[in-house]
Order: C-alpha cells, then sequence, then structure tokens
C-alpha cells in the first residue's frame, strides 16, 4: 500500500524537476524511501553574487561546511552547508516497481526512461504502467506515451502526478474507451482496492475483444483489432506509421515491411469509417502472397439535388509509397482484374471505376509516366486517384469534427458527398462541376515543373489529393455553410 502523503509529495516533485530536486525542495518524508536518491555534488559551482564561476573548498571547522570561493572577485566568498549543496533526483525504478505492485501487477524490471516526457514499466501481466514527467510539453508527452503503449498493443495505465486525469482526458479518451488505457493520478494509488479493481477491468476488457477477434480468426496483431470504428486511432496510426516509414526507408524487410501492412489495414478501417463498403474477401491483407490489390471499396450511387446522379463507384485500393514502386505493367493488370471479376454484373457498364493509390509522399512526375502506362491496361470509365495518407487523415477528421457532425445533422451538407469529389476524377471535367473544380487548385503543387502541370492537366482521368486540397474543402464548407449551396445539401 502507498502512503497518500508520500504519493502526494512524490506527484508535486515530478511536476517540478524529478532529475534536480534541491534539499530545501525535498519533503521530508520522501527521504525515508527509495524513491529519492542523492546526487553526487557536482564539480562546477556559481558565485550566488555574480553569478560567474565559483570554487568549492573544504572549511576546515567540519564536514558540514565548505566555503564558496568565486573566481572572478576575491570579495565574493560564502560559506556554505553540504546540505544546501546536496541534490535528489527521482528514481524511477523502484517507484515504478511499487506503482506496479499496487495495481496487483508485477514488474518485469524492466524500464523506458524516457524522461522528462515520461517512463514505462513492462509487466508479466502485459500492461504497461507509464508514468508521465514533467516535459514543459504536457499534452505532447501524454501523446507521445499513447503511441508508445498503441505501438506496443497492449493495455496500459497513464499515470499522472497532477492533480487531476481532466487535461489528458480528451488526449485518451478515445483510447479509454476502447479500454486500452486507463488514466489515473498518482494520488489514486493510496487506494489499493481501486486500483486493483481498475486494472481488472482494464485486463478483462482487452481479453474480452482479444476473445472476439479470435474468434473471428484476426490476430492481435491486425490494427483492425483496435481500429474498428475508433477514428482517433485511426489518425494517430496513420501519423505514427508516417514517422516509422520515415525511420525505415532503406529497410526492404522488418520494421519497413511491417509498416506497409499496417498501412494496408488503417486505410482500410480508414475508408470503412468514411463509409465506403469494403468487399469481403477481397484484398491484400486476407490473400498475403497473391497480387491482389490491398483493398477493394465500393460507393453506392447518389443523387446531388439540381446536379445529377452519381453512379455506383468501385475502387481497388494499393497502399503504397509511389516514389519507390515498380509500376510496371504487368503489376497492374493482375491489380486490375478484379475489374475482369465483376464484369459479368449487368451494371457493370454504368460503374465508376477507379484505381486508388494511398501514398505517404509521391513525385507528381513519375505519377504521370506511370499513369500513362497504367490507363493503357485500364478498362473504359477508369480513373486513377492518388491520395495521400495525410489527406486520407483529414478527411477522417473532417467526419470525426463535431462542425462538421452538427451540419450533417442539420441537413446542411453530406460529408458522403464531400468524400465523392476526391475518388472520381471525371467530375472536374465535367460542365454542372465547373465550380468544384475552380474551388480546389488541382494542378499547382509547389516546386512542380510548368510541364508537369501541363502534363497534369492534359489528363481528365487523373487526380492527385493531398491534404492542402482537402483542408481547402473543409474551409469552403465552413463558409458556405449558411449558403443554400446544393452541393452540400442532402437529398
Ligand atoms: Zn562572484
Amino acid at each position: 500500500m502507498m502512503n497518500s502523503g508520500v504519493l502526494k509529495d512524490l506527484s508535486s516533485v515530478l511536476r517540478s524537476n524529478p532529475e534536480r530536486i534541491d534539499s530545501a525542495d525535498l519533503p521530508e518524508q520522501l527521504l525515508d524511501t527509495e524513491y529519492v536518491s542523492e546526487k553526487p555534488i557536482p564539480e562546477s559551482h556559481t558565485c550566488p553574487t555574480c553569478g560567474g564561476e565559483a570554487a568549492l573548498y573544504d572549511s576546515g571547522d567540519s564536514d558540514d561546511l565548505f566555503r564558496l570561493v568565486c573566481l572572478e572577485s576575491h570579495e565574493h566568498e560564502t560559506t556554505v552547508t553540504k546540505k544546501e549543496l546536496t541534490q535528489y533526483e527521482v528514481e524511477l525504478a523502484p517507484l515504478l516497481e511499487d506503482i506496479a505492485d499496487t495495481a496487483g501487477l508485477t514488474s518485469t524490471g524492466d524500464v523506458a526512461n524516457l524522461f522528462p516526457e515520461f517512463a514505462v514499466q513492462r509487466t508479466e501481466e502485459d500492461v504497461l504502467v507509464c508514468l508521465i514527467g514533467s516535459a514543459k510539453n504536457y499534452d505532447n508527452s501524454v501523446q507521445s506515451a499513447v503511441n508508445y503503449i498503441l505501438e506496443n498493443q497492449v493495455p496500459a495505465f497513464i499515470v499522472t502526478p497532477r492533480q487531476s486525469v481532466e487535461e489528458l482526458h480528451y488526449l485518451i479518451e478515445p483510447y479509454a474507451v476502447v479500454g486500452i488505457i486507463q488514466a489515473l493520478t498518482l494520488n489514486r494509488f493510496s487506494d489499493e482496492d481501486f486500483v486493483q479493481e481498475t486494472t481488472v477491468s482494464l485486463t478483462s476488457e482487452y481479453e474480452h475483444k482479444q476473445t472476439l477477434f479470435d474468434e473471428q480468426k484476426i490476430g492481435k496483431d491486425d490494427v483492425r483489432w483496435k481500429l474498428e470504428d475508433h477514428p482517433s486511432l485511426i489518425k494517430s496510426k496513420l501519423s505514427t506509421l508516417r514517422t516509422l516509414r520515415e525511420n525505415s526507408k532503406h529497410e526492404r524487410n522488418g520494421i519497413g515491411r511491417t509498416v506497409w501492412t499496417e498501412f494496408e489495414k488503417v486505410c482500410k478501417a480508414a475508408f470503412a469509417y468514411l463509409d465506403f463498403e469494403l468487399e469481403v474477401g477481397q484484398g491484400g491483407v486476407d490473400n498475403e502472397g497473391s497480387e491482389v490489390a490491398d483493398a477493394v471499396i465500393g460507393y453506392p450511387p447518389m443523387e446531388i439535388p439540381d446536379r445529377v446522379e452519381l453512379s455506383r463507384l468501385h475502387g481497388v485500393v494499393d497502399a503504397k509509397s509511389a516514389s519507390q514502386v515498380d509500376f510496371d505493367g504487368e503489376a497492374v493488370s493482375k491489380q486490375l482484374d478484379y475489374f475482369d471479376e465483376i464484369k459479368g454484373d449487368k451494371l457493370y457498364q454504368s460503374f465508376t471505376k477507379l484505381h486508388l493509390f494511398v501514398v505517404f509522399d509521391f513525385d507528381a512526375e513519375k505519377v504521370l509516366d506511370w499513369y500513362e502506362t497504367a490507363k493503357l491496361h485500364y478498362p473504359d470509365q477508369t480513373g486513377m486517384v492518388v491520395l495521400t495518407a495525410d489527406a486520407l487523415r483529414s478527411m477522417v477528421d473532417l467526419n470525426q469534427s463535431p462542425l462538421a457532425l452538427s451540419a450533417v445533422n442539420r441537413g446542411e451538407f453530406d460529408t458522403r458527398h464531400v468524400f465523392r469529389y476526391f475518388f472520381d476524377p471525371k467530375l472536374y471535367t465535367r460542365p454542372e462541376f465547373v465550380d468544384v473544380a475552380e474551388l480546389l487548385d488541382l494542378s499547382e503543387w509547389s516546386g512542380t515543373e510548368p510541364e508537369t502541370q501541363h502534363r497534369y492537366q492534359a489528363e481528365d482521368e487523373l487526380l492527385i489529393v493531398t491534404q492542402e486540397m482537402v483542408l481547402e474543402w473543409i474551409d469552403g464548407i465552413h463558409s458556405k455553410q449558411h449558403d443554400t449551396d446544393s452541393l452540400f445539401q442532402v437529398e
């Protein structure tokens, strides 16, 4: 059982500067615990009078007294006590061990010290104990801790030295809902019963979910395990994967391979969240080894008031890095086998067909080169869209934003209409959508050569969608909200 007074003092020390505590600031009762230790007296000192360099000498009178002599001026000399010179630091290992123990968990002794942001204790029960530190940017620290937990894919406690968990609630709420993360104040650990109950609920929820997914044969390493219906996880994952990918650019196997597999799955989750229909049994994740598309998505036909009726959209998704893939013709035709498969459908001719790439970044020139080859293999009425992962993340964000949701609820617009534009290159060339084409500057990316822009403009069925475009859309929607533009209305 952890003492509530000790926990209160520890919390305040952890909030200020756990790596350098003056003895005057160290609460007495912490001295008797293993949670703090004395630091060796430093070599260099500063003169309290002028701030210049100073040296320390024995006083000769007592072991507890020292002379602090200024090296800049002979007149600056003071006597200091040993106590004044001594500083302490928080010992994370015993503290984290006791926190885990209080929660009914057995620590493995394996501590990842990422202070001042956070430190993590692993446990035999596979629950992480994550203690937030004193870093100036609290939100960032919590976000880093959350990312760490997500990478490890196990449930975790986030323990804050602050007085309440309220400030971090909006950061962890989506994960708390999924039952992955429980946030507690350090003070809470004086109530052992409460904390242990929390552990039980954390682990049982996790186990329940595990059973559910086992039944569906979805492995624990599958992101769907935690992405289902949780847009914040999708967004966070898209950002994390980008960072991971930056770090593993030159790696062909290992983490590099993992990033791609994860990326495919996150993209699928994102499309599902955006109300696309995912074709069951299609997609790279389920058919690893064969060169099929990563996913096949569908979008129902829709009618836009005063505009036009849009046919059903069928898209083959390929999640990869457009800058490094070998876009050879053979690979394309294999990917597009799907279109052959659905040819038998009597509505096939009316389908709008789409070859969609989700990429972290792209080289417009290479995309154009590749598109020129690919279009030779496409069936009629097939467009190609290159969508950046950031753009996809912003779409998920838009779908989740309270502003958008309330507008949707008021019937002011239908986000599905908005998204449809990004997946249908031909819309932009139709006269009735000329205003949409104008709204988005589809041809200008910073750093793109004029020739490349001309080439791009000449391709009616190729569309590149960047995050800027999506954000511009969002702005457009917000400013149009009070107009009666039928583009955004629900029929
Ligand atoms: Zn001085």
